[in-house]
């Protein structure tokens, strides 16, 4: 079988995490809310009313243009989208059509070997629509969700597998986060993914008939159904049969496409400017106060901490995963005293562990960023043992205390005096003369054994690794 590449673009729709939807005063989250109670005239579509532009959403629209290294439109424009659909009162859509507030950019993806360069076409601001749900023969409208902002953004047919689609969405993902642009939970539509499938041999140019898969709603299914479909798409061409312009629906419980319809084209939306909005216009002086406090990206962060504290890629990718987390994992190091690798584990294992045990965020945490530094250096400098070390995470955690002040409290203290360990070593020796036969008889393994009950005796404080050679010196004297 000759070999085949695939070629998909993404079209995403990410929901704003603002205050209030984008042409009204509602709530714009309202996911927890009972149907058709968060609405007013303006977005459920009454006649003679007026929508009022949120400018929080130009404002998130230029964060996510300058990450994406689109260029922002001075003067953009709403158009009217016109179609029929009972989510949809008005019987159009506020949107934005050829004058977008952003054009062009890119975003790399980090690949392990490679780079893959996704071109962004535009995007654009938009409402989006209310919500049916089918229950037996009945449909049910919910209008709630009905002028909640969105950004749309589509990028061009670059991505060249499945994992590459997952990789792009796991970044757009990450960075909506890092700039607080939106919660981008797919699970709770935050961030919508259409991806367009099509197939051609490896080596050419052109572009094939392509479909479209709608309503996935996580990573996984994304990478799941690009894979079906490429490989329906090969049996047909295979077969000899055209692949045709389908509308595809992804569903979830199943994990199997059906086709939906066949696509409108741009035409059927009879797109015009909207009448009832002004033009969107973001001079540099606006653009200047959105961008001032500008942070740096997660890549290039990672990048960052890969070269200046000689991380291997592994670490970086983990503790640049989100903006708390990395920021936190700055402070520890810079409040401690050692190598930065000791701090990057303690983080990836221990912080990691607490945050996902409480569902904090780092920068939540009551265990500061210097405790976290000041715990490792108790352990390096072992005045406590490591055991002790990560007993203190969870006692700092619950006490807000330093990890200084609970070690005096509590005499936590490792024993590292030879004479007290010597005594509790040498009555664990005389009280197991069994155990000791066995030993000097070439079990080496007890060693361990011995060592555990001296840390039991000392109640966790003696230091093991003196332990150890104090019971070998012990036994070298037998
Ligand atoms: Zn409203
Ligand atoms: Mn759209």
């Amino acid at each position: 079988m000759p070999e085949y590449e695939i070629v998909i673009g993404l079209e995403t729709h990410i929901q704003l995490n603002t205050e209030t939807k984008i042409f009204c005063a509602c709530k714009a989250d309202s996911w927890e809310e009972e149907p058709n109670t968060n609405i007013c005239p303006v977005c459920s579509g009454l006649p003679g009313v007026l929508p009022v532009p949120n400018a929080a959403v130009a404002e998130k629209a230029v964060l996510l243009a300058q990450a994406m290294n689109a260029e922002v439109q001075t003067d953009s424009y709403f158009d009217r989208k016109n179609y029929f659909y009972p989510d949809l009162p008005k019987g159009y859509q506020i949107t934005q059509y050829d004058q977008p507030i952003a054009t062009g950019g890119y975003l790399d993806l980090p690949m392990g070997d490679y780079t893959r360069r996704v071109e962004i076409e535009k995007l654009h601001i938009e409402e989006d629509a209310g919500k049916t749900k089918k229950e037996g023969n009945r449909r049910f409208i919910d209008f709630n969700r009905c002028g909640v902002p969105l950004i749309e953004m589509v990028t061009g047919p670059n991505l060249r597998s499945a994992d590459e689609a997952a990789e792009y969405l796991i970044r757009l993902r990450q960075l909506l986060r890092w700039l607080n642009i939106s919660e981008a939970n797919m699970e709770k539509a935050h961030l919508r993914a259409d991806a367009n499938v099509s197939i051609r041999l490896k080596g050419e140019d052109k572009l094939n008939t392509k479909t479209e898969i709608k309503n996935v709603n996580s990573i996984e299914a994304v990478r799941t159904a690009i894979q079906k479909e490429a490989k329906r798409q090969i049996k047909e061409v295979e077969d000899g049969n055209d692949i045709k312009p389908w509308t595809l629906d992804w569903d979830e419980d199943t994990e199997m496409l059906s086709k939906m319809r066949s696509k409108e084209t741009e035409a059927d939306y009879r797109h015009f400017k909207e009448p009832d909005l002004l033009k969107v216009h973001v001079d540099q002086a606006w653009q200047d106060r959105i961008l001032k406090d500008f942070p740096e990206l997660p890549l290039a962060r990672r990048q960052r901490f890969v070269d200046e504290y000689q991380l291997p890629a592994y670490d970086a990718d983990i503790l640049t995963n989100e903006r708390s987390l990395s920021d936190y994992f700055e402070q520890a190091v810079k409040a401690y005293d050692g190598d930065v690798k000791r701090v990057s584990n303690w983080m990836i294992n221990d912080i990691q562990r607490m945050l996902n045990e409480s569902g904090k965020m780092a920068g939540e945490l009551k265990l500061k960023p210097e405790y976290l530094a000041e715990i490792i250096q108790l352990v390096d400098s072992k005045k406590v043992n490591n055991p002790t070390g990560k007993s203190l995470l969870d006692k700092v955690e619950s006490t807000g205390k330093s990890p200084q002040e609970i070690v005096e409290a509590e005499g936590l203290g490792q024993v590292s005096d030879t004479g007290a360990i010597r005594e509790i070593a040498q009555a664990i020796v005389d009280e197991n003369p069994d155990q000791v036969e066995k030993y000097l008889g070439g079990k080496d393994g007890l060693i361990g054994w011995f060592v555990g009950q001296v840390m039991q005796k000392s109640q966790g404080k003696a230091n093991p690794n003196m332990a150890r050679e104090i019971l070998l010196e012990i036994f070298s004297e037998k």
